[in-house]
């Protein structure tokens, strides 16, 4: 039986997609291969990394001619140092809403000069900051644009600032209506709505790629010549790419018209349970809620356990709250159906006849 995954990564996929990769597993384009042995060289996996490219930027809705794709490794852990690596020169701005971002801001740190320009800290990181105006002369500005912890989420970006924009958008890439030619450059660990753990999605703008720090010691943290080697200047996490572009296919298919559709019904559905029941307590401001990271505690102990119970009885899985937060976390990535959200909200209503 297969379970409704709410994890908050790695996440859910299409069933399609573990079919055609577990087929690829197997024999891969019926070339007595598997996927999992094929050179990355091959002819068969140029091709793939190649449309995996073109079709991310695309469902990005940006052009080749202004920015370039990467697969790369590391996480979006190893971002976090590459990007003050190539771009921090005199000093970067970092806008802080919690965990993810403030590794961001350690790795920072340790190259150059950091600066918080906007942090809620404060309020346990329930909301997302504003930012007051900012001088000009930061290298860039980096945010978190979903913060998978929290469950809070950008719905609107810092404009008109004159300073290159850089952020991370782990958790909710693909996910919404956005306009990604706003950003310099974006970055991915594939595992939270893209694909397999393994390989991290990395799009920069062609003209800030200019702006490379030239005196970079370390080739392989220097995004001009992984540009250079088309993501290969070591072996690429082949099995990784070939089901994200599975994936990528999919959504392209659904439309994202239809996937942003999806979303926000899924999300609305299972924010307006939360808010009908005073033993529920959502973690989020309303304003900053996350569409794909929905956090929530629940007071009495004993309604805690029903529910616990209701999840198991259901094949509900994957909702305990990360440590920090604690309580409980439903994420709600493109591949969940909102028949997986209706049972979840199915099982807090019942609870809620015993109450
Ligand atoms: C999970 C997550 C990360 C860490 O990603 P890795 O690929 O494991 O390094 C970074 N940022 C956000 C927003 C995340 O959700």
């Amino acid at each position: 039986m297969k379970k409704l995954n709410f994890g908050a990564g790695p996440c859910i996929l299409p069933q399609s997609v573990f079919e055609e990769s577990a087929k690829a597993v197997l024999d891969f384009q019926d070339q007595g291969l598997s996927i999992l042995e094929i050179s990355h060289r091959s002819k068969a996996f140029e091709a793939v990394i190649e449309e995996a490219r073109s079709l991310l930027l695309e469902l990005m809705g940006l052009k080749e001619s202004e920015y370039v794709a990467l697969f790369l490794q590391g996480g979006a852990s190893l971002q976090f140092a590459m990007i003050p690596y190539n771009f921090l020169k005199t000093k970067a701005a970092y806008i802080d809403t919690g965990v993810w971002s403030q590794k961001a801001v350690s790795e920072a740190e340790k190259v150059g000069k950091v600066e918080i320009v906007a942090s809620s800290k404060k309020e346990g990181f329930t909301h997302i900051p504003s930012l007051e105006s900012l001088e000009a002369d930061y290298d860039y500005l980096h945010l978190t644009s979903n913060n998978t912890i929290y469950g809070t989420q950008f719905h609107q970006f810092p404009k008109g600032t004159n300073i290159p924009l850089i952020a991370d958008m782990s958790s909710d890439i693909l996910s919404t209506s956005r306009d990604y030619s706003a950003f310099d450059l974006i970055y991915a660990g594939a595992q939270k709505n893209i694909g397999p753990a393994g390989t991290t999605i990395v799009v920069i703008k062609r003209a800030f790629l200019e702006k490379v720090n030239a005196l970079n010691k370390f080739k392989i943290l220097n995004y001009t010549e992984h540009v250079k080697a088309d993501s290969m200047l070591n072996t690429p996490t082949v099995f990784s790419i070939y089901a994200s572009l599975l994936n990528l296919r999919w959504l392209k298919s659904k439309t994202l018209a239809a996937i942003y559709t999806e979303n926000t019904k899924k999300a609305t559905l299972l924010y307006d349970t939360l808010d009908r029941y005073n033993w529920i307590h959502p973690y989020a401001h309303k304003t900053s809620r996350s569409q794909m990271n929905i956090t929530f505690t629940i007071s009495e102990n004993s309604h805690a356990e029903l529910f616990d119970s209701y999840c198991n009885k259901y094949d509900i899985h994957g909702l305990k709250g990360h440590r920090l937060v604690g309580g409980y976390r439903a994420s709600l990535y493109n591949a969940l159906t909102l028949d997986s959200v209706k049972r979840l909200t199915e099982a807090l209503d019942e609870v809620n006849t015993h109450v």
